[in-house]
C-alpha cells in the first residue's frame, strides 16, 4: 500500500542542477575560520550548494565536545554571505529551531537520535507549523521503517512540504565493516511505500571511515537515491568529531568526479530488487549466526548443570521429543523433512560435542568423541 504525502520534489528546493547533489561540510562548526575555510573550498564544487555543520553535537558521553552552540550560527550566515551556499544544521528541541530560524538557517535536519523519539518529533514538528522551510530526516538509530516514515508523516501533517529523508545506516547487533550497516532494503521499501520522497544517502556516518565512502556513494546512485551529504572538513585528521570519516573538499570533488551516472532505469529496477533481496538474506545469515551462538551457549550452561549434577549428557527421551516438535513445526512452514532432520543431527551432534568436551575439561582428559 502506498503512503501518499504532499511533497515538493527535491529540485525545487535544494539549488543544485548538477546530479548528483552533494550536502557537505563539517560533522561540527569548530571555529569560524574552519567553517569559512572549508565552505569557501566546497563554494567551488559545483555539485555542492549546501553547507551543512552541526552546532548542537548528541554525544554519547558527557564531557566530549557537544557543538559550538548559537555561536556558529553567526558563521554560516557570514558562510552564505561570502560563498552562497545554503546552510543546514541539525536540530534536536524548540530550542535548537527557535535559534536556527532567528539566524536565517536555510535548512534543517533531524538527527538520527532524536528521530527515533515520537514525542521530540511531534514537538518538533508542532514548532515548525506554518514556518515555510525545508527539513531532512534522517533515519533511527535503530531499523525501524516505521518510525522513520511516522516521523516524516509528522512533519507533513505540520505543513512542512519541502521534506526529504537522509540514509545514514543503522544500528546492528553484529559486526559489520561499516559503523551503521547500510540494511539497503529499508531505504528502498520507504520508497517503494513513499515514491516522491527524495532520499538522501549520508556515506559518512554509514561508513565511519574515508577509505569506504566511494563504495557506498556509488551504490546509492546504483539505487535510485536522489543525493548525497557527505562531511568534509579543512583538516579532517584534526577534526573534533568523526575525524576518520571526513575528506578534505579536494577529496570530496575527486569522489564526486569518480562517481558513475547510470541512467539505465529498466536494469536499476533490476537491481535494486535483486540488492533488496540479498542484503535481506545477508540479515538472515547473520541472526542465524547469532541465534546459533546464543543456542550454544545455553547448551554449554546446561552442561555445566548437568555435570554439577551428575546427571547424563544424552537424554535420549528429550532428544526424541525435540526432534518430533520440530520436524512438525517446519514441515508445517514449507521445509523438507530430509533437511530439517540433517540440521537437528549436525545441531545436536555439536551440542553433545561441547557438552563433552565441559566433561572432559572439568576431568582433565581428553574429549573421547575427539
Ligand atoms: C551528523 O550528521 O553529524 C550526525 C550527528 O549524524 P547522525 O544523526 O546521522 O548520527
Ligand atoms: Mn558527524
Amino acid at each position: 500500500m502506498r503512503i501518499q504525502l504532499d511533497i515538493k520534489p527535491l529540485d525545487s528546493w535544494l539549488e543544485i542542477k548538477k546530479f548528483p547533489p552533494v550536502i557537505s561540510g563539517p560533522c561540527s562548526a569548530e571555529t569560524e575560520e574552519q567553517v569559512m575555510q572549508t565552505a569557501m573550498k566546497l563554494s567551488k564544487i559545483p555539485n555542492v550548494r549546501i553547507f551543512r555543520s552541526g552546532i548542537w553535537k548528541p554525544r554519547t558521553r558527557p564531557g566530549m565536545f557537544q557543538g559550538i552552540g548559537e555561536e556558529g550560527l553567526k558563521w554560516l550566515k557570514s558562510v552564505r554571505e561570502e560563498t552562497g551556499l545554503l546552510s543546514a544544521v541539525e536540530v534536536a528541541n524548540p530550542k535548537h529551531v527557535e535559534a536556527a530560524l532567528k539566524n536565517e538557517v536555510d535548512i534543517l535536519w533531524i538527527g538520527a537520535r532524536t528521530t527515533v523519539n515520537p514525542f521530540s518529533m511531534e514537538e518538533l514538528a508542532g514548532v515548525l507549523k506554518g514556518v515555510d522551510i525545508p527539513v531532512m530526516i534522517k533515519n533511527p538509530v535503530n531499523p525501524d521503517l516505521n518510525l522513520w516514515i511516522g516521523a516524516l508523516e509528522r512533519f507533513n501533517q505540520a505543513g512542512i512540504n519541502r521534506l526529504a529523508a537522509v540514509h545514514r545506516g543503522f544500528y546492528f547487533f553484529d559486526k559489520t565493516p561499516y559503523r551503521n550497516a547500510p540494511m539497503w532494503e529499508i531505504p528502498i521499501e520507504l520508497k517503494r511505500l513513499i515514491p516522491n520522497m527524495p532520499v538522501i544517502c549520508d556515506p559518512s556516518h554509514i561508513c565511519g571511515e574515508r577509505e569506504l565512502l566511494k563504495g557506498v556513494a556509488q551504490k546509492a546512485l546504483d539505487l535510485e537515491m536522489d543525493g548525497l551529504m557527505i562531511e568534509s572538513h579543512i583538516d579532517p585528521d584534526h577534526a573534533w568529531t568523526d575525524p576518520e570519516q571526513q575528506v578534505t573538499p579536494e577529496d570530496l570533488e575527486k569522489l564526486i568526479h569518480s562517481l558513475v551516472v547510470r541512467d539505465q532505469k529498466g536494469n536499476i529496477d533490476f537491481e535494486t530488487k535483486l540488492e533488496g533481496l540479498r542484503t535481506e538474506i545477508d540479515k538472515i545469515d547473520a541472526e542465524l549466526i547469532h541465534i546459533l551462538t546464543r543456542r550454544m551457549e545455553l547448551i554449554d550452561e546446561i552442561g555445566t548443570y548437568k555435570l554439577d549434577h551428575n546427571i547424563t549428557i544424552l537424554q535420549l527421551k528429550r532428544w526424541q521429543n525435540i526432534v518430533q516438535d520440530r520436524l512438525k513445526s517446519g514441515i508445517a512452514s514449507g521445509l523438507k523433512k530430509d533437511f530439517l532432520l540433517k540440521l537437528l543431527e549436525i545441531v545436536h551432534n555439536e551440542s553433545i560435542q561441547r557438552q563433552t568436551d565441559i566433561y572432559s575439561r572439568r576431568n582433565g582428559k581428553k574429549n573421547p568423541l575427539k
